[in-house]
């Protein structure tokens, strides 16, 4: 789809852009294409699209014979896309809120595409084990968005989305920068990247008044972490993250018991003055392997 044929598509149909839905759509059939093959599809994946908008990413995921899961929150957009793709077999259209979407599904999440809402008919996935997320993401839901899904140990094989840049470094960050946080621990817990390359604002219509990036995120086998372990970690995080500029000893000492801490801390070899920031993700891991659940 051409930034030509884009811009008739919203004229004809007198469609305004919403800003608060983030309402940039990539238009530049290279990008398109590089985001296509990081996602490295088969025609037996399944994929969900969230915020197809007037589907120039859904149309190459067709393209390449996947199925597709697409949920779109803007209702003209819902309507124009199921006149426009409707009629084709692997393509299933859901109107909603993605992130409530996920939040409903997050205990069968195994493959969202295998047991869609009631709108979506009797769409099945030919590979209820595994999935791909491949969007380009309305970016002021994107972090809750990822950080639910890759909270879930059902959560998809492959993750390439575009967001903001920032959100992307935070994403990719090495421990004691800036960037490194919780976002990088949540996410890297259950997933690595695997590859980041930008975009330059040009490249969507309107162009986003922040810079872009498309970042790859491959699902770690095996876990770090068993499920139960991973629930400690998820909790030791954020508490440790709670208050970035205090020591994570005292910040822990909230939620377990001191003498536990005390043991883990030596085993490790972490300062009892050390803030989470310059702790590492295989550090934390190892922590909470060693932590009561
Ligand atoms: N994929 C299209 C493209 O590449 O041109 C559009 C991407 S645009 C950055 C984000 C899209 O997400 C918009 O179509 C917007 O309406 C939709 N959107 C915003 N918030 C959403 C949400 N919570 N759930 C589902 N879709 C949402």
């Amino acid at each position: 789809m051409t930034l030509t044929e884009m811009r008739e598509i919203l004229k004809a149909r007198d469609l305004l852009l919403t800003k608060s839905l983030g309402q940039n759509f990539l238009h530049d059939g290279n990008q398109l294409r590089r985001i296509v093959a990081a996602a490295e599809l088969s025609p037996t994946d399944s994929v969900l699209e969230i915020g197809p908008g007037l589907g120039p990413l859904t149309e190459l995921l067709l393209a390449s014979g996947t199925r597709v899961l697409a949920i779109e929150k803007d209702g003209r957009l819902a309507t124009f896309l199921r006149e426009r793709l409707g009629s084709q077999p692997n393509f299933t259209l859901l109107h909603d809120d993605a992130l409530a979407y996920l939040q409903r599904r997050a205990g069968d999440l195994q493959s969202p595409l295998e047991a869609p809402a009631p709108e979506a008919g009797d769409f099945k996935s030919p590979a209820p084990a595994d999935w791909k997320l491949v969007a380009n993401l309305p970016y002021s839901v994107a972090s809750p968005i990822l950080v639910e899904l890759a909270l879930n140990p059902r959560g998809p094989e492959r993750m390439v989305v575009t967001l903001q840049l920032e959100v992307a470094r935070r994403i990719a960050a090495a421990p004691d920068t800036d960037d490194y946080g919780l976002l990088t621990l949540l996410l890297g817990l259950r997933y690595q990247c695997s590859g980041l390359f930008k975009i330059p604002a040009s490249c969507f219509f309107p162009a986003p008044d922040v810079e872009s990036a498309c970042i790859t995120l491959t699902r770690r086998e095996p876990p770090l972490l068993d499920e139960r372990q991973a629930k400690v970690f998820v909790r030791v995080v954020k508490r440790a993250f709670s208050q970035r500029r205090k020591m994570m000893f005292k910040l822990l000492k909230v939620d377990w018991p001191e003498d536990k801490l005390h043991d883990a801390f030596t085993e490790l070899r972490i300062s009892p003055l050390e803030r989470a920031e310059k702790v590492s993700l295989e550090v934390f891991t190892d922590f909470c392997r060693l932590l009561p659940t």
